[in-house]
């Protein structure tokens, strides 16, 4: 039972931002009624899940973590929420997270620190920190994380849990709390590919109230799951696997490159040419985008409203008491790259690196089916240590933000342990082919 776990390990982990016992419970009893009328409906009938609280849910509380939206009840779920409850999952609370997902170890959040269910010393990584350490400790089934610049694969590689950002499309972004949106995924974290795979048929698919959801079909994703990986090419790229990757998690890929050959892939070392340029250009982009997505919390529409002389006051008061240092930085540095006479200089540039950036995967993904590197160039760093250092910080993502700014599918698997913390592998798929991108990591697993 969910919430006896939660009672053991939740003063060691910190996960939640908010626990929704009294709905579960009902939403359980609701199920118990299913049950004995119609049976077992669906693969998630009656799966306790958490939710990253930058997703919007109807009459509960969804903070993102900020101290701007401490009591926030959206009028609305979003559509991501809407079918996990069409499919019959219990909801057992709200998780923790970055503030408005803005960072890599969950120290950014508004109300507390997540710890990493292996070392409590050390962060379950960000932003999705909650969503990931959740499931490590077994305090629910699977969660929801939204996912950037590597929001849902960092944090599943540091807390040894299998973590998705889907295509850029896959699923609807309608009532996720937007960071950047033209960046911004929904993904499941879970304990294991098969169940990861279960969760992304219930959430993806169009949706029409998210204009940039994909109307492409939904494959039976279960299909993949063959074990199968014979003649299947994969590329490595010699950028992620050099300087500013720890030997140990080096050799943890190594290894896994062996396993794979051993099922009957074989792999080449490849280049991402403008890789080294991917976070000089995710930061103003998304910097950018933040700083226009943030504008509407001001204390008149959303949230906590600081009263002040006139309505100017009222907003500076508002903005500059709800919103933590990390995301003041990120306002400012996109209202800078926007502003007229630096545009061209940063905005526009960093667009044309995105290109460059997309244009790269797409020759790779001419030749070879899916490509092959860490998740994160070190395991779980202790809780502290890059907090006076936002550059050392924003680096921790270098590995992972190509992905969002090309818009292709990625996942990170355990691939092992490396002085008794956890090393991610990750698998990058062309366009739409979680499938194969599964079928790659359910062979590995
Ligand atoms: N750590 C990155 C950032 O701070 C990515 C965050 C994310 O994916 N939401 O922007």
């Amino acid at each position: 039972e969910s919430y006896s776990r939660i009672k053991e390990v939740e003063g060691k982990v910190d996960s939640f931002l908010q626990l929704t016992e009294e709905n579960a419970r009902q939403q359980a009893k609701d199920l118990d009624q299913v049950l004995t009328t119609e049976g077992v409906k669906g693969n998630l009938f009656g799966l306790p899940t958490g939710i990253k609280d930058n997703i919007v849910t109807k009459g509960i509380r969804t903070t993102c973590a900020s101290k701007l939206l401490e009591n926030f009840e959206p009028v609305h779920n979003a559509t991501v929420v809407e079918k996990l409850a069409a499919a019959n999952t219990v909801t057992i609370g709200k998780l923790n997270m970055d503030e408005f997902a803005m960072g890599s170890s969950n120290e950014n959040s508004g109300f507390k620190v997540t710890r990493n269910p292996w070392d409590t010393n050390r962060v379950p990584g960000g932003s999705s920190g909650g969503s990931a350490a959740s499931v490590a400790s077994g305090e629910v089934l699977f969660s929801l994380g939204s996912d950037t610049g590597g929001s849902i694969r960092e944090p599943a590689a540091f807390c040894g849990v299998v973590g998705l950002k889907p295509t850029y499309g896959r699923v609807s972004r309608f009532g996720l709390v937007a960071f950047a949106s033209s960046l911004d995924q929904i993904g499941p974290i879970t304990r294991t590919v098969e169940d990861n795979a279960f969760v992304l048929q219930t959430i993806a698919g169009y949706d029409k109230m998210d204009s940039t959801s994909a109307n492409v079909e939904v494959p039976d994703y279960r299909v993949a799951l063959t074990g199968d990986i014979k003649d299947l090419k994969i590329a490595v790229p010699k950028e992620y696997l050099g300087e500013g990757v720890a030997p140990e998690v080096r050799e943890k890929i190594e290894q896994a490159l062996k396993t794979l050959e051993s099922l009957g892939a074989t792999w080449e070392e490849v280049s991402l040419p403008h890789s080294k340029y991917a976070n000089a250009a995710y930061y103003i982009l998304s910097s950018s985008e933040a700083s226009a997505n943030l504008a509407r919390f001001d204390g008149i529409r959303y949230g906590k409203r600081m009263e002040d002389t006139n309505l100017i006051e009222t907003y500076r008061k508002t903005r500059s008491q709800g919103f933590g240092d990390e995301v003041k930085r990120r306002i400012m540095l996109g209202t800078f790259a926007l502003s007229s006479g630096y545009y061209d200089a940063y905005y526009k540039k960093a667009q044309q690196v995105r290109t460059l950036i997309k244009q790269d995967f797409d020759e790779v993904f001419k030749k070879y089916d899916v490509i092959i590197g860490p998740t994160a160039p070190t395991t779980a760093f202790k809780i502290g240590e890059k907090m006076n250092d936002p550059l050392t910080m924003y680096a921790t993502d270098i590995l992972t933000i190509p992905m969002n700014l090309a818009g292709v599918p990625a996942i990170s698997v355990p691939a092992g342990l490396a002085d008794g913390l956890p090393v991610g592998l990750q698998i990058i798929g062309n366009y739409f082919e979680e499938s194969t991108v599964y079928r790659v990591a359910h062979a590995f697993e």
